[in-house]
């Protein structure tokens, strides 16, 4: 019998774990999919939102500025790739400077600081690739980039390393109400998990996941948001994050650095009917590029080294829902964007509505927090010799385009929550993240992974449950 169960493992679900981790509680994390990170955390913008977006009486705008705060530290003590860029929303007229002066008084009331309303010059003076026709900006110094992947895996390794159970490879499928404890049937062999307290963090899965242990009350609204990534060899496009002003539609197209040093273009904003459809069509990509165009005129997207899509669990409550929405049952559902960056926030809001409807929370005597990772490009160039030496691994280079040695790859395996994929190991120690995308290197990261876990080359996978690379031996 477990103390709580979350059911999802999203940063939303990832968050609450790492938090709830310091109480002396029984806590498992319930994931459908091979690994943490599979849902909307892992295909998003990747931005830390400064918070002048949200409706400050909404519950996104309460908790935006909370979590980016936080955000910022966590990547600091957890070792998350981050890089506190700034952004810019870019007036091209009148009317939208007007709407500057708006989400600058929302920024202030949610409680930003240091943001500015500036002339299109001044905007230029910090982007020189900006369009001339860009009027004025509202410039945010609190945002950022982040690894969205390492910053949930950070904090599911240290939930895991206090003691939370993880259960990958595990679907929900119906809940039932047993006196004072819910049981949870998955599809697999457990004949119904036990557990006080259930959290739905299931992400555009939620209002099913709801619906499953109390009446309807909010329907997800899955929005597609599809991008472009480009090279780094495009040189210094952007130094900071550059949106167009918003609309109701949403935040609009929005051009970034991300933390490899690439770029990203997008998201468009389409409600779409399958839920799991990440793919990408040509008609959206051009219109991303033309809008995109609009605030770099230089742009080119010729650079695109991959298109990719996420979904965002919009509801038709237009917030986050965080309810409890039964006994021992809490919602923290919907959490479209800015959720990545509010992630911290809502897992403190979650454990002070958990200790409210009855969960007891008793400091854990011994919690080891932290995380440190060794990535071998950021090692100076004086001491790389001296390194190889003592960690002889390092020294062989298997991804070229992001300098990822086999020692990186060989940590990666023997952290809390190894990968199972050539992909999972990707988003761990960045190995085909470059310009090839994995061509070279990722029949190089299958055999390692093989012969550091001893399994069958033919059993691993690219990415999800089946993706399969080999279908069989051609010679014994
Ligand atoms: C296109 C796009 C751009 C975005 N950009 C940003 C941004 O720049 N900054 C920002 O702050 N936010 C951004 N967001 C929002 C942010 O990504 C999300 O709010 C956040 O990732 C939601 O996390 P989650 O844990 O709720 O959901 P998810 O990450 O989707 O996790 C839910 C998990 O639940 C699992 N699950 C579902 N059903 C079941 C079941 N029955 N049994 C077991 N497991 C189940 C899923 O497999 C999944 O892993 C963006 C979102 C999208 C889609």
């Amino acid at each position: 019998m477990y103390d709580l169960a979350i059911i999802g493992a999203g940063v939303i679900g990832s968050a609450l774990a790492y938090t709830l981790s310091a109480y002396d509680l029984r806590i498992l994390l319930i994931e459908k999919e091979n690994d943490v990170a599979m849902g909307a955390s892992r295909a998003n913008t990747a931005l830390i939102h400064a918070g002048f977006d949200p409706l400050s009486e909404s519950l996104m705008g309460q908790l935006n500025v909370e979590g980016m705060r936080r955000c910022y530290e966590l990547c600091r003590e957890l070792d998350v790739e981050h890089r506190n860029t700034g952004a810019m929303v870019l007036a091209f007229s009148k009317e939208e400077e007007e709407t500057l002066e708006v989400l600058f008084q929302r920024g202030l009331a949610n409680g930003c600081r240091g943001l500015e309303i500036i002339s299109g010059q001044a905007a230029r003076e910090k982007e020189p690739h900006l369009s001339g026709e860009v009027f004025a900006a509202l410039w945010a110094p609190e945002a950022g980039v982040i690894n969205p992947w390492e910053f949930t895996l950070a904090m599911a390794e240290v939930a895991v390393r206090n003691g939370a159970e993880l259960r990958l490879n595990t679907e929900v499928t119906g809940l039932a109400r047993e006196g004072t404890v819910w049981r949870i049937e998955t599809g697999g062999e457990d004949r119904g998990i036990r557990a006080r307290f259930l959290v739905n963090a299931a992400g555009v899965e939620s209002d099913r996941i709801h619906n499953m242990a109390a009446p309807p009350a909010f329907q997800i609204l899955p929005t597609r948001g599809q991008y472009y990534l480009l090279d780094r060899t495009v040189g210094p496009l952007v130094h900071s994050i550059l949106f167009n002003t918003p609309t109701r539609a949403g935040k609009g197209v929005t051009v970034s650095p991300t933390i490899h040093d690439n770029f990203l273009i997008g998201p468009d904003s389409e409600i779409i009917c399958d839920r799991t459809d990440t793919g990408v069509t040509r008609s959206a990509l051009d219109e991303i590029a033309r809008l995109a165009r609009r605030i770099i005129p230089s742009l080119d997207v010729r650079a695109s080294i991959r298109n990719f899509a996420g979904v965002r669990a919009n509801s038709c409550h237009n917030d986050f829902f965080i309810d409890m929405a039964a006994e021992g049952f809490l919602d923290l559902a919907a959490i479209k964007s800015p959720g990545l960056t509010a992630a911290p926030a809502i897992a403190r809001l979650a454990r002070d509505l958990l200790e409210e409807a009855g969960l007891s929370m008793t400091k854990k005597e011994k919690w080891t927090g932290g995380r440190k990772v060794v990535r071998f490009k950021e090692i100076p160039e004086a001491e790389r010799e001296t390194f190889i030496r003592d960690h002889p691994l390092y020294g062989r280079v298997i991804c070229r385009c992001e300098a990822i040695t086999e020692g990186e790859i060989v940590a990666a395996m023997q952290r809390e929550i190894p990968p199972v994929s050539v992909d999972r190991m990707k988003r761990r120690a960045g190995t085909g993240m470059g310009r090839c995308q994995g061509g070279f290197c990722g029949p190089r990261v299958l055999e390692i992974m093989a012969r550091e876990t001893g399994r069958d080359p033919l059993e691993i996978e690219e990415d999800g449950r089946g993706s399969y690379i080999l279908t069989g031996r051609t010679k014994e």
